[in-house]
């Protein structure tokens, strides 16, 4: 008989949430989906967040182009890759920078939340599409900020 003494690894119960919500997130959308397309539910054999998932992504030109709700989508699959990222390598996860700078037709500055990835190459805009070297838009943020 042997006796263990080692406690087993620790849960680490921020993913196991992670990952129930990306499930019922993914699963909802696809639910949804196949309503809009008037298919049957989905159902799943193993693994209902990868079907899901790969469902998904099979789907998505046709979302793209047809599903009213397109840009939620996207901005929900985006927040959970952003924690995601964030649980498993924390010192990947973006950082908020700063607001962008970019002036707009009428002078005032874009305002867009920016973030950056550490070591990434590029800080992109998402409202205005500017693309920023993060050394470049250091210098100009601390340039253009309010005394
Ligand atoms: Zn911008």
């Amino acid at each position: 008989m042997t006796v263990r003494t080692e406690s087993p690894a620790p849960i680490n119960l921020h993913v196991l949430d992670h990952i129930t919500k990306t499930t019922a997130t993914l699963d909802s959308w696809l639910v949804d989906w196949h309503d809009h397309l008037g298919w049957a539910p989905p159902s799943y054999r193993t693994d209902p967040m990868a079907e899901a998932a790969s469902a998904l992504r099979a789907n998505l030109p046709w979302a793209a182009e047809h599903h009213p709700a397109i840009a939620d989508f996207m901005n929900e699959v985006t927040d959970l890759h952003r924690t995601a990222t964030g649980l498993l390598d924390p010192a990947a996860r973006p950082r908020r920078i700063g607001t962008c700078p970019t002036a707009l037709d009428d002078s005032e500055p874009c305002g867009a939340p920016l973030r950056y990835v550490p070591g990434s190459a590029a800080i992109t805009c998402g409202w205005c599409g500017a693309v920023w070297d993060p050394l470049d838009l250091a210098a100009l943020v601390q340039a253009t900020s309010p005394e």
